[in-house]
């Protein structure tokens, strides 16, 4: 649309950066103004609670170069978050002072560790994990020996422990919940993930509440106690904690824009404000059940940002694809697609813990006879079909779905 000039993205993550890319890619040739608060260039986060710590030398996890942004014609402001938008003026403050004019406005700001002051308060030995300084900050802590504590069994809690088992430490998983990572993954699949770390000598502990949290000096230094509801007490070299996020919307909030606990935006990406949109973490979305819902994983945060970007050029949405994300722990791959709150999953393959590693196994998430979601373990070649057959709400067949001497991608 030609009277855009200006479009201004706050937040050089995921989104941002993948803004950039779909707005060029749709041929838009005004602008565009990125201000970070990191002071990096943009750079993605999977690598972050894996390879960053295994392999810290030789992990990239740059999305766009200083030359691909020149290139583009990007001009990316570094290390100077902003620090108010005034959308009746349409501008932005920097940090250090700066007032940029925007004709629209990208809010992706993701989002940041939830808190638990009171381990915080330790002063040392605790750590959480969301950006890079985080992760290079944990390679000195895992080292082999060492206890550590991850509370939260979520997938930064299993990630973590992977890698910790990886580097040879002592891990204990403190779950609140019943179950790990019980806001992403079926029951089925949660069991299955919980032996895979039992097995490889992490001690996982569910349905377990922490008390309290001291530091205490022992003969080889200072260590956390961690005291559980119940009266045991944990000891600890260092303590990790991954217990979810808090969107960044404070920005929003403050400039009047409709946000709950994150920025809430209409199919379009639009906020209550038609010049400003989200995407990514920070943004919950109107689903076409009426409700809200933020996702947060790395697909979702490329696809809001593709969203936004072709309102913004008048082109028409394409059909969105089944959600997806995947996690890797103890060299299994995990991918999950569509809805994973189906009401019967059912096995293709055998599930054999045991196998650990070598483990490869498909679930099907069937609701009223319909596939609605997929997970492949170890078999990432069959989510193309997975994904195919949710798309097309296919009707679940046990004898076409299940035998293995048939190919799935002739199911699909
Ligand atoms: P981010 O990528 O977090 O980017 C937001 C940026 O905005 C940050 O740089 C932030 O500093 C900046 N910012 C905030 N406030 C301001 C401000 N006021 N001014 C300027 N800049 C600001 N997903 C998967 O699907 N698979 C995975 O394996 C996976 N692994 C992950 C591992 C880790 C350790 C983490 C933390 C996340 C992982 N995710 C994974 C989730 C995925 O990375 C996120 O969903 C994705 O990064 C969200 O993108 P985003 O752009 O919304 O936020
Ligand atoms: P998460 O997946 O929401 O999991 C947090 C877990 O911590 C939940 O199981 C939660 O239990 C539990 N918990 C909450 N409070 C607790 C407490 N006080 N004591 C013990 N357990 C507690 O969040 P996360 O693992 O922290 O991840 C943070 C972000 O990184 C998310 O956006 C996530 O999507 C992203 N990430 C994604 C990937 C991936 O997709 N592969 C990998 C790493 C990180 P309840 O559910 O019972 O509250």
């Amino acid at each position: 649309m030609s009277n855009i000039e200006t479009i201004v993205i706050i937040g050089a993550g995921q989104a941002g950066a993948s803004a950039i890319l779909e707005l060029r890619g749709s041929k838009f040739e005004g602008k565009i103004i990125l201000i970070g608060d990191e002071a990096h260039l943009p750079y993605e986060r999977p690598p972050l609670s894996k390879d960053v710590i295994l392999k810290p030398d030789e992990t990239k996890v740059e999305i766009l170069s200083e030359e691909k942004l020149a290139a583009l014609g990007v001009e990316h402001i570094r290390g100077n978050g902003a620090v108010k938008i005034n959308p009746e003026a349409k501008t932005v403050e920097l940090q250090k002072g700066d007032v940029i004019a925007y004709d629209k406005l990208l809010l992706a700001t993701g989002g940041a560790a939830r808190r638990l002051p009171n381990f915080d308060a330790l002063g040392q030995h605790v750590y959480t994990l969301r950006n890079l300084e985080d992760s290079q900050a944990l390679v000195p802590v895992l080292q082999a020996g060492q206890r550590i504590v991850l509370i939260g069994g979520g997938v930064i809690g299993l990630e973590l422990a992977s890698s910790a088992r990886f580097k040879d430490c002592q891990v204990t998983v403190i779950e609140m919940g019943p179950m790990v990572m019980g806001r992403s993954s079926p029951r089925i699949l949660s069991e299955f993930l919980l032996a895979q770390q039992r097995l490889a000598g992490v001690d996982v502990r569910l349905s377990s509440s922490i008390a309290g949290c001291r530091l205490e000096q022992n003969p080889q230094g200072e260590e956390v106690v961690i005291s559980l509801e119940g009266g045991e007490e944990l000891r600890a070299d260092a303590v990790i904690y991954g217990i979810g996020i808090v969107p960044n919307a404070q920005l929003a909030a403050e400039a009047g824009l409709a946000v709950d606990v994150a920025i809430q935006v209409n199919e379009h990406g639009q906020t209550s404000n038609p010049d400003i949109y989200a995407a990514g973490d920070v943004a919950t979305q109107l689903r076409a059940d009426g409700q809200y819902r933020r996702v947060e994983t790395w697909e979702n945060a490329n696809l809001q940002a593709g969203i936004f970007a072709r309102h913004i050029m008048g082109i028409q949405h394409p059909a969105p694809n089944p959600a997806w994300f995947w996690t890797d722990q103890l060299d299994i791959n995990y991918q999950f697609a569509g809805d994973m709150a189906a009401e019967e999953w059912i096995v293709r393959g055998e599930i054999q813990p045991e196998q650990r590693a070598a483990s490869s196994f498909v679930l099907f998430g069937v609701t009223d006879g319909i596939i609605v979601g997929g997970i492949t373990v170890n078999a990432a070649k069959e989510m193309r079909h997975l994904k195919k057959m949710i798309a097309k709400q296919a009707v679940f067949e046990a004898e076409k779905h299940l035998d293995l001497s048939l190919d799935l991608r002739k199911a699909a």
